[in-house]
Order: C-alpha cells, then sequence, then structure tokens
C-alpha cells in the first residue's frame, strides 16, 4: 500500500509499505479520510518530537476490509467507522480511572501510534466506531477533535443554557462553539480576523468580538447583566487571551485552557480573586474513550455539524501541499481523501 512516511522534519515521503494484517481481534481498515490537525503541522515542522519515521494522522476515518475474530465476534466487512488512533495503554493509573487522555504511555517508542496517512490501517477492535447511519465518512474524520472539545467542555463544567466565551475562532474555537449548542448555551466568540467572526456567526455564534478593537470583557458583560460568561474555553495561544480570559468570565466562572503553549505564560490572576470570586482555571488535552463515542453520536444525530470546517481535501501524493494548506490560517480543516487519488 501507498503511505506517507514522515522521515524527518519537513521530509515527507509517499512510500510504498506492506499492507498491514489484522491480527488476533484486530480490524483491517481500508482508510478513506483523515484530518490534518496541529498535531501533524507540529510534527512536520519538528515543533512536536515523536519517534521517527512514523505514518501521521489521527483522524480518520474509512471502512472495515477484513476482521479478525476478537473474543466478543466481528464488525462486518464493509462497515463505515471512524478511527481512535492515539492509543492509550489501558494499564496505567490514569487509563483505569476513566483519565485515558492522561495515559503516561501514550506516543512511546514502540508503541504503535497514529498511521492514518496511508490506505490502509490494522487497529485493535476497540479502537474502531461504527458509525451512525447518515454520517458521512468525511465527517467522521471529525470524531477525534469533536472529542477533544467534548472533554474541553466537561471540564470546563458547562452547564444548560450557560453563557460560553470562546476565545480564538480557528478549527478548534468553532468546534467548541458547535458542541456548546448540543448544551443549549450563548456563544461568544472572539477572534481578531474578520474572515472568523464572520464564520462564527454563520455557524451561530450569539455574538462575535474583536479582542483588539473592542474591550472583550466589557463586551461580554453587557450582554449578561454585568456577570460575565459562566464559562471560558482559550483556543489561542495569544497570552493576553488568558487575561482576558480571566476578566471575562462571571463569579463562579470555569476557564479551560485548551491551546498548547511553545512557552509557559503565567497566569495573570491573583490568589484572593480566585478565592472570593471562585474562579476555576484549568486545562485539557485530548480526549477519553467516552468522550469519542459522544462526539460519533453527537455527529450521527446531526447534532454538530461539521461540513462547513471542511476548507480542502488533498490526497496521498500532495500531501506536504495539504499540510502546508492546512498552516495557513485562512483554511479551517484540511481533509486527506483517498479517493483524490
Ligand atoms: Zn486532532
Ligand atoms: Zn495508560
Amino acid at each position: 500500500m501507498k503511505a506517507a512516511v514522515l522521515t524527518a522534519p519537513e521530509r515527507l515521503e509517499l512510500q510504498e509499505v506492506p499492507t498491514p494484517v489484522a491480527g488476533d481481534g484486530e480490524v483491517l481498515v481500508k482508510l478513506e479520510y483523515c484530518g490534518i490537525c496541529t498535531l501533524e503541522q507540529r510534527l512536520y515542522t519538528g515543533a512536536m518530537k515523536m519517534p521517527l519515521p512514523l505514518i501521521p494522522g489521527h483522524e480518520a476515518s474509512g471502512v472495515v476490509a477484513a476482521s479478525n475474530k476478537g473474543p466478543f465476534g466481528t464488525i462486518p466487512e464493509g462497515t463505515p467507522v471512524a478511527l481512535d488512533l492515539v492509543t492509550r495503554c489501558g494499564e496505567c493509573y490514569y487509563c483505569r480511572t476513566g483519565q485515558s487522555n492522561l495515559c503516561v504511555n501514550r506516543f512511546q517508542n514502540g508503541r504503535k501510534v497514529l498511521g492514518g496517512f496511508a490506505e490502509y490501517i490494522a487497529v485493535a477492535a476497540k479502537q474502531v466506531f461504527p458509525l451512525p447511519a447518515g454520517l458521512s465518512l468525511a465527517e467522521a474524520a471529525f470524531a477525534e477533535p469533536v472529542a477533544c472539545c467534548i472533554r474541553s467542555l466537561k471540564k470546563a463544567g458547562l452547564g444548560l443554557a450557560e453563557d460560553l466565551l470562546v476565545i480564538g475562532a480557528g478549527p478548534m474555537g468553532l468546534m467548541h462553539l458547535l458542541v456548546a449548542h448540543c448544551y443549549g448555551a450563548r456563544v461568544f466568540v472572539s477572534d481578531p480576523d474578520p474572515a472568523r467572526r464572520a464564520k462564527a456567526m454563520e455557524l451561530g455564534a450569539f455574538l462575535s468580538l474583536d479582542p483588539i478593537a473592542e474591550d472583550l470583557p466589557k463586551a461580554v458583560k453587557e450582554h449578561t447583566e454585568g456577570r460575565g460568561a459562566d464559562a471560558c474555553v482559550v483556543t489561542s495561544p495569544a497570552h493576553e487571551a488568558l487575561k482576558s480570559a480571566v476578566d471575562s468570565v462571571s463569579k463562579n466562572g470555569r476557564i479551560n485552557i485548551y491551546t498548547s503553549y511553545n512557552d509557559r505564560p503565567a497566569l495573570p490572576v491573583d490568589a484572593n480573586t480566585v478565592h472570593r470570586e471562585q474562579t476555576l482555571i484549568t486545562g485539557s488535552e485530548g480526549r477519553t474513550e467516552h468522550d469519542f463515542l459522544q462526539a460519533v453520536r453527537l455527529l450521527g444525530f446531526g447534532k454538530v455539524r461539521v461540513a462547513p470546517l471542511i476548507s480542502a481535501c488533498t490526497s496521498l501524493a500532495k500531501l506536504a501541499e495539504g499540510l502546508r494548506a492546512a498552516m495557513n490560517p485562512a483554511n479551517y480543516r484540511v481533509l486527506l481523501e483517498h479517493k483524490a487519488e
């Protein structure tokens, strides 16, 4: 089969590699779509390190090509599926306590990780999530990032019909917006880019705000009887975003830091304010199997409509180009589409 193999930073080679075979209890999946996420972009630029060579890609969907009988039955050939490709050990403390996003053995050398940038993949049956009827394979490639937003909003403790502020309207900010609507939330979105603000409004934001031209905390408070947002998700690594988040939430406000940083910014809040206002500042990364299942169901029920976030599709042969397109802030998600070969 063909696969895009990252051999060194900025070196993605289209290689002929052996087609995997489904081992005991494994499923062979013919891949159809794979999202190009920031993880792949960071691997490609070298900002994130993993043992190379490696086939990147972790937001994949496809069709079951062969199923090896596991102890609990098989998933029939031809079943359309979404794949959970960030493997967790299932044995460490975090895995055993329902916090597998914090698994200490993720991405370790010698483990099978990622692999979505190939024609086929063999995975454990537990990594395979059959799709509800009516969910397209292209949309199913969003199960993984949507699951990360579900984890993030759970960490932010978003309640029914609350006010949520999402800082940053890139693909992850906008997916937070879509998932928050499932909670009946009223969503404020902040981004300096007018095109992204327009996209947020198109996707049903209550208000989109320019954090440069406007006083973000003041604008949010004007619409919430002076209180501020009940919860806030920070998806932009800009340092000012942290200050805005702290100043824009209500008493008992919950802030989830979703973005990753290349530096280590300090939190712009004093302990007495946290004490008096019960401000909660937390973070989240990744998702659990439960979040993944909920993402597949929300997508399948038509509650989270991600099609407007697909900016372009690319092919295996043009993947390096696709990666660069994914890094262009004018684009949302770029998908690897195997049919495009
Ligand atoms: Zn991702
Ligand atoms: Zn683990």
